[in-house]
């Protein structure tokens, strides 16, 4: 087969693909006003959503990492497929027969392979499912039944089984007209003609749809050839073990509605979860959990990451506290929202709902600490408490943990709870730690702005960690706003920003921003991503990706801005005068006449630009 998609189809397959349909199926979208939604980026991490869709135009973007195009080229790059294959994925999936004109006669990848291989797939589900009533699934009905599944249970969870014949699914399947290459392909059929899964108990492995990837298999007897006590799919074009978790089609929905994740390690423990009432559980599939299943999960809460939660459930033996470390060091998407549910006997899910019932399970997940706090304890643990060298070396082993929490407006509340824990006063240990490393702590955050502001510039060239402002904090609304536009509009603003310096700010991360902002190339397209780059941690990135989502209050123009400008700069002058006339209060007119004069004269050079600037405010 070679050719290039015949452009008449080429558009079709562009029209009959609704880009907000199949941007859902990986991304949790809400609406943001003016036909348009957004949702967390799949293409890099963040905790704001600055994924906007816009189903009118079938475009998206991201203005957090600057990705963007049609509903093709958001396939191509999050299926990571070439330009022909990602169109044959969307023929697929709006049933458009593609046709080919003749090309260069390279070889290419088959139309619709990956729509076989999920036909391929169901069929083969519905085969396995109906096998488990047979007399040979008797090792598979007494294995659910030992585990306390009924056969209901068996039938909502479309569970098989894999008969032993070793040719039983390629017949079935290959009178159906399905043909052997293609079951090959989709790893249910060996190449040399065997069934890929024989004798063994099998869980269908979906996706968010509910379409069929791969399976998951069990061990049922003593003489299976194939040692593993489980056995996946192996890697096909719709089967990849890091992109699919099993129990996602139950949970999805779920996982959006509570903005919480549970995850397990097993098929039987997603089973006993769901069936117990924790709806939101999900188990990696022959692999660890890694930052691609991370990624998915929180792709699927609301956009609002820092309410959501994700639940892992480990052993509470050693290895189980290694598993939980490991999670803790690997996951670059960790954050204060990641808990363990730890059960103080060892049992998973599954066997704790045989031992104690459905009840037992809720409560293990409802019993879930933050993962930090479980490290931390860990940590602490292989100290000496009641001695003062065993409390410092306890503190100086803590203090990465605490730097690594990544919402910087909790770090105090982890300072106090590790000086807690140890036993010592919260200002030593917050020496301690800042010691420890290097100052990348945060202060405790001020509690009035003014008093932020003032707080100590950064050494030059040196930029402080930064502390995020309040969103809501109506003495700092015009200065947010004013940033808003200058990083969503660079270039409705005059060369000089309106007379806007940085000095106009009063909290030092705005002022930062409009630092960066000001030295930025406006022209360039990337504008709101180079800031962010140049922003000198986390805090500073999520800040400006806020910035560059959140609505405007009003339709931005030229005139729009430099009205903002004006307003910035009459604050400011305001704040000047409101401290001229208490310095001059305090000054003796006759006493300090040279003074008292120099104040005077700039006084009324304030006023004077508080009566322009208050005109250029309102738009005269
Ligand atoms: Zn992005």
């Amino acid at each position: 087969m070679a050719g290039l998609i015949h452009p008449e189809d080429l558009e079709t397959v562009r029209e009959r693909s609704r880009i907000d349909d199949i941007v859902s199926s990986f991304v949790m979208l809400k609406p943001a006003g003016g036909g348009a939604l957004v949702g967390l980026c799949p293409f890099h991490d963040e905790k704001t959503p600055s994924f906007r869709v816009t189903p009118s135009k079938g475009f998206y973007y991201c203005f957090g990492c600057g990705e963007g195009g049609d509903v093709i080229k958001f396939v191509q790059q999050v299926n990571n497929m070439g330009f022909t294959e990602a169109v044959e994925f969307l023929a697929d999936r709006c049933g458009i027969q593609l046709r080919y004109t003749e090309g260069d006669g390279g070889p290419r990848h088959e139309p619709g392979l990956r729509m076989r291989i999920l036909e391929a797939n169901q069929a083969a589900a519905e085969f396995f499912a109906a096998q488990l009533t047979s007399p040979d699934a008797l090792a598979g009905r007494v294995f659910l039944d030992q585990r306390g599944f009924t056969r209901e249970h068996a039938e909502h969870f479309g569970i098989g089984y894999a008969p032993r014949g070793g040719r039983d699914l390629l017949n079935h399947l290959t009178a159906k007209k399905f043909t052997r290459d293609d079951l090959v392909k989709a790893g249910l059929v060996r190449e040399q003609g065997w069934d890929f899964f024989q004798g063994r108990l099998l869980w269908p492995i979906r996706d968010a749809g509910r379409s069929t990837l791969g399976f998951g298999a069990r061990k049922l007897y003593e003489d299976d050839r194939m040692p593993a006590k489980y056995l996946n799919t192996p890697e096909t074009p719709v089967y990849k073990k890091s992109h699919v978790l099993y129990g996602l089609d139950l949970a999805r929905k779920n996982i959006g509605k509570k903005n919480q994740a549970v995850v397990v390690e097993g098929y039987t423990d997603v089973m006993a979860c769901h069936i117990a009432g924790v709806d939101t559980a999900v188990a990696s599939c022959g692999t660890a959990f890694g930052p691609d299943h991370s990624r998915m999960i929180a792709r699927l809460m609301t956009s609002d990451a820092l309410a959501g939660e994700v639940v892992f459930t480990f052993d509470g033996d050693a290895a189980g506290q290694a598993a939980a470390l490991k999670v803790f060091s690997s996951d670059s998407t960790f954050s204060s929202q990641t808990y363990v549910a730890i059960e103080p006997t060892g049992m998973d899910p599954c066997d704790l709902r045989i031992q104690s019932g459905d009840a037992a399970v809720r409560e293990l997940v409802a019993r879930r600490v933050p993962l930090y706090r479980y490290v931390m304890k860990n940590t602490l643990g292989q100290f000496d408490l009641d001695r003062a060298e065993g409390r410092l070396g306890a503190v100086r082993a803590a203090a990465p943990l605490v730097a690594s929490v990544r919402d910087r407006s909790l770090v105090s509340e982890y300072l106090r709870e590790l000086a807690g824990m140890v036993g010592m006063d919260t200002d030593t240990v917050r020496a301690e730690v800042q010691r420890v490393n290097n100052r990348k702590v945060a202060p405790e955050p001020e509690r009035h702005p003014r008093q932020e502001a003032t707080a100590e510039p950064a050494a030059s060239g040196q930029v402080a960690m930064m502390l995020l402002p309040d969103a809501g904090d109506r003495r700092l609304a015009t200065e947010r706003g004013l940033l808003k536009l200058v990083v969503q509009h660079p270039s409705l603003f005059p060369d000089d920003w309106g007379g806007v310096v940085a000095d106009d700010f009063q909290h030092p991360s705005y002022r930062h921003v409009f630092e960066v902002a000001a030295a930025a190339d406006r022209s360039q397209t990337g504008f709101a991503q180079a800031i962010v780059d140049a922003m000198p941690d986390p805090v500073g990135e999520q800040l400006v990706v806020a910035l560059s989502v959140e609505p405007l209050l009003a339709e931005p123009s030229g005139a729009y801005a430099r009205e903002y400008a004006a307003r910035l700069r009459l604050a400011r002058v305001v704040r000047d005068i409101n401290d001229l006339k208490s310095r001059m209060q305090r000054t003796n007119p006759v006493e300090e006449q040279a003074d008292y004069n120099r104040m005077f004269a700039r006084l009324l050079e304030l006023e004077t630009q508080r009566r322009t600037l208050e005109q250029h405010a309102v738009g005269s």
